[in-house]
């Protein structure tokens, strides 16, 4: 296990596509055992934020170590799981398979499969209850299951650092219940979780931390230390309207796509 006192250190990182900037001047360090929403609007720069930490992207500029080096260095401590959308489902790979991509990177001389490989798959299977799915195609699946084959994924490749993105939205809540509590225990067990997450009640009640970002980070802290109105606002660009008893609503901003359709069961 990683016992460095950051498992991410990031500096001043800018990132983005084309000429434009996603991601600005972005600085950020997480230690280990932590269990982190990254939140706010869409196109915030999310996704393409856990892409530089993931090695999948190239930044403009900054810096950026994981798990103590440069990305890549410890790239089989790493385990990536894209937003669903990005996933081709009609690849014809069982359930099985899929997870034992995630033991890819320790396979034996030649890539052989050992029995240890064979055990970190069933259990990962176990954990995410799709045993009884497993020889299955994964386009015959459930959205909430396609979610689970993942993050067993993940599971089975035993990281020292998660990062997932979106893995709850568009799940049924029993799905999103079981996620989190799968990565509540990793985190407990002392691996960092990084997650994405537009349901802000959500990184809310299920995260230790929030990072509010939208282009550039806004705040990061406990939910209940840095999450005010003035956060919120800078977040999502004041389409707040207040709310008797202290809350506050979150209006649409209808030149946004907000995303609510993808992946529901
Ligand atoms: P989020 O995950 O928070 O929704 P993203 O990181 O996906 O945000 O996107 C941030 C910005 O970068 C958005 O303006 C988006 O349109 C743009 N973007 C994301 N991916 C690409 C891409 N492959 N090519 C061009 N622009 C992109
Ligand atoms: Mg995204």
């Amino acid at each position: 296990m990683h016992t460095s006192a950051t498992v991410i250190e990031i500096s001043n990182l800018t990132a983005g596509y084309g000429s434009r900037a996603a991601i600005s001047d972005v600085s950020l360090s997480l230690t280990p055992g932590s269990l982190t929403a990254i939140f706010g609007p869409n196109g915030g720069g999310k996704s393409t934020l856990l892409k530089c930490i993931a090695g999948l992207m190239e930044p403009w500029r900054g810096n950026l170590l994981v798990l103590g080096s440069p990305v890549g260095v410890h790239a089989k401590r790493v385990a990536y799981v894209p937003q669903a959308e990005q996933v081709d489902w009609s690849f014809p790979i069982s359930v099985a398979e899929v997870v034992m991509m995630g033991r890819t990177p320790t396979l034996g001389p030649l890539g052989r499969v050992r029995a240890a490989d064979h055990r970190a798959v069933a259990d990962a299977l176990e954990r995410v209850d799709l045993t009884s799915v497993a020889e299955r195609q994964i386009g015959e699946l459930s959205g909430g299951q396609r979610r689970r084959v993942f993050i067993a994924r993940a599971i089975a490749a035993d990281p020292d650092l998660y990062l997932l993105d979106e893995p709850v939205t568009g799940v049924d809540p029993t799905t999103q219940e079981k996620i989190m509590n799968i990565l509540d225990a990793e985190a407990a067990r002392g691996r960092t979780v990084v997650a994405t997450t537009h349901d802000l009640a959500c990184a809310a009640q299920r995260f230790h931390d929030v990072v509010a970002l939208a282009e550039h980070v806004v705040a990061h802290g406990p939910a209940h230390l840095v999450l005010d109105r003035s956060v919120l606002e800078k977040t999502y660009g004041g389409h707040l309207v207040p709310l008797a008893g202290g809350g506050v609503v979150l209006l649409d901003d209808p030149h946004h796509d907000h995303g609510r359709h993808e992946g529901h069961e």
